[in-house]
């Protein structure tokens, strides 16, 4: 017999490093807005250059009365 653990929940907290990502919108490729500083010029792998800004899931609950 094992007693519930409460140690396992998980509360899901993200880093803040998954604030901001972008989106080819050629190939739809998600790529990091740190991956896109390090790169000598903002381009996909597929060569395509313009990119959709893309949020992640947002924990934010917007009451719509
Ligand atoms: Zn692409």
């Amino acid at each position: 017999m094992s007693e519930p653990n409460q140690d396992n929940i998980t509360i899901e907290e993200k880093p803040a490093n998954f604030s901001v990502a972008y989106a080819c919108m050629r190939c739809g490729t998600h790529v990091s807005q740190s991956e896109l500083t390090r790169l000598p010029e903002i381009k996909c792998i597929c060569g395509f250059r313009v990119f959709t800004k893309v949020r992640p899931p947002v924990v934010k609950t917007v009451k719509a009365f």
